[in-house]
């Protein structure tokens, strides 16, 4: 199965992707992840990467293919493939396009996780981490049993500088600006599905096993097949 999977910040992508790639038996592939173990690594394609993240823009579309490319092209690909923080651009989604094609496999759904601004921003804004051992929390849906103390080391709790409402809600109109042309290349095509993500995780995952689990009755089928 080919699947995307999009959503704003705080919208609970991390979790869900991993939950999708355990039960579909796909590998999760993050551009994000990929950049920053290959700055880990200090290979040439890291020190590229570097200096645009750190400035907090998109790494170049050419660089971003290449990468997604040579990924795809791997065996575990074969069975299928969950591509999380890819395409960014209508560039990237085009050439995503083009590179499916070019080995007879196309996308089967855009997995798009909804929830409205406010619900993110209480989310990000109420986020908490421990100083010791990086452990997150929630002020509201995942407090800590003493306030401002880790329940599983005692550490001291911190919130990170840009969970800050100002920088939060710079990210969240960064990130909808951002989606909104993909959203809109997706849903011409066919492949949007929009999914609750005011939803308790649970739920959340359940209707993306709903759509997921309804590939078999769909025209999708021919395509996964051939
Ligand atoms: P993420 O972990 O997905 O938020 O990505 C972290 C950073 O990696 C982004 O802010 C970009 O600088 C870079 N990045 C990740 N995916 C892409 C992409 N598809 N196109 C361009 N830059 C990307």
């Amino acid at each position: 199965m080919n699947l995307l999977l999009m959503g704003l910040p705080g919208a609970g992508k991390g979790t869900q992707a991993e939950r999708i790639a355990e039960k579909y038996d796909i590998p999760h592939i993050s551009t994000g992840d990929m950049f920053r173990a290959a700055i880990k690594e200090g290979t040439p394609l890291g020190k590229k990467a570097k200096e645009y993240m750190d400035s907090g823009h998109l790494v170049p579309d050419e660089v971003t293919i290449g990468i997604v490319r040579e990924r795809l092209g791997k065996d575990d690909c074969k069975k299928g493939f969950l591509l999380d923080g890819f395409p960014r651009t209508v560039a990237q989604a085009e050439a995503l396009e083009q590179m499916l094609a070019e080995t007879e496999r196309a996308i089967h759904f855009v997995l798009n996780i909804d929830a409205a601004r406010e619900e993110l921003m209480a989310r990000l804004t109420g986020r908490r981490l421990c100083r010791d051992c990086g452990a997150t929390y929630h002020v509201i849906f995942n407090p800590t049993n003493v306030e401002g103390v880790c329940d599983k080391c005692s550490g001291e709790l911190y919130q990170r500088d840009d969970d800050n409402e100002k920088t939060v809600g710079t990210r969240l109109e960064v990130n909808i600006n951002q989606q909104q042309p993909l959203l809109d290349f997706y849903r011409e095509k066919g492949y949007l599905r929009n999914i609750d993500g005011s939803q308790q995780i649970d739920m959340v995952f359940e209707s993306i096993d709903d759509i997921l689990g309804n590939l078999s009755n769909s025209a999708v089928k021919e395509i996964y097949q051939t």
